[in-house]
């Protein structure tokens, strides 16, 4: 059996250290605030909102929560989105996706001041992670390179193999690990000889959204897995990796859940705490 990556410890670890400098800069009369915007009624989207409220209360953002009707136009959203933008309470923003059709998601997150995109979707903060020069990264890469930092793994020279290219998660992600001095290659469907190349991997990131789809004969003999897949199979929450296969090959790995799952919403507490700082000329 390989080594756990346990996300519930990362997690708790980030999470702890953001208490802490929240609680530094209340010390010094500076607060740190996060506004939640959600429209519509997607079951699932209410519980990731819930989640995000309940994070900010354990570790002292203040946390405002607008949750807006389905028949919510695009200029009302905007409008919203212009007095956050404003408001000097708040220093992070972020609007739940997906959003209901009517609304262009696009210009919703172009909308959000880049000082306080949380999120790290904005073509300002996008660009600025290409440079190697950001404040924000999307939340779930940056957890994942949280992890492999707690668990002083290696990225340096390593050849690193990324499942995926997602705005979200699989270009930050391989932009994340080549700023790190990783050899990347990014695969997507369209990719050939998908097994060789991942078998070539020191590092392997599996952001598929398809359950078990990295086998044991994928992944090279002591390589690292890193499993962001969160798929339903038979009701039950289930990885990009057939994780009982691939552990005994793998010399550290990411359960689901317990993985990189929890790291998420740390990483947006985290975001969240810099943008205090930053606006308030700190750091
Ligand atoms: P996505 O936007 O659907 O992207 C999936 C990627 O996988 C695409 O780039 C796609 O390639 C590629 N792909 C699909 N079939 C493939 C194949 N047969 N071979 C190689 N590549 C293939 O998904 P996402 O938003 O990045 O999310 C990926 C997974 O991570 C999902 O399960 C999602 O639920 C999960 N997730 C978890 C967290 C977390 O907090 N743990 C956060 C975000 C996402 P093309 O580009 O060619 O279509």
């Amino acid at each position: 059996m390989s080594r756990l990556i346990d996300g519930k410890v990362i997690s708790a670890a980030v999470k702890e250290r953001v208490k802490n400098e929240v609680s530094q800069l209340n010390e010094k009369g500076i607060t740190v605030g996060l506004a939640v915007i959600i429209v519509g009624e997607d079951p699932a989207s209410k519980i990731y909102v819930a989640n995000k409220k309940k994070a900010c209360e354990a570790l002292g953002i203040i946390s405002e929560e607008y949750a807006l009707p389905e028949s919510t136009t695009e200029k009302e959203l905007l409008g919203l989105i212009d007095t956050l933008n404003a408001k000097k309470s708040i220093n992070g923003i972020l609007c739940q996706l997906p959003l209901p059709r009517h609304l262009d998601e696009k210009r919703i997150i172009n909308a959000i001041s880049p000082e306080k995109d949380v999120d790290a979707f904005h073509p300002v903060n996008v660009g600025r992670i290409m440079i190697g020069d950001y404040d924000f990264v999307p939340c779930t890469p940056a957890g994942i390179m949280e992890m492999l930092a707690y668990e002083n793994i290696e990225t340096e020279g390593k050849r690193c193999v990324v499942i995926g290219r997602s705005n979200i998660v699989g270009k930050p992600m391989a932009m994340l690990l080549l700023h790190k001095n990783g050899t990347v290659t990014i695969c997507h469907s369209k990719t050939r000889n998908l097994k060789e190349i991942c078998l070539g991997a020191d590092i392997l990131v599996a952001a598929v959204g398809k359950a078990k789809f990295v086998t044991a004969d994928m992944v090279k003999e002591g390589a690292v897995v890193i499993d962001v897949g969160m798929n339903r199979e038979n009701g039950r929450l289930c990885g990009d990796v057939d994780f009982e296969a691939v552990k005994d090959k793998a010399s550290a790995i990411t359960p689901v859940p317990g993985g990189v799952g929890p790291m998420t919403i740390a990483m947006l507490m985290q975001n969240t705490l810099t943008a205090a700082k930053r606006q308030n000329g700190i750091g």
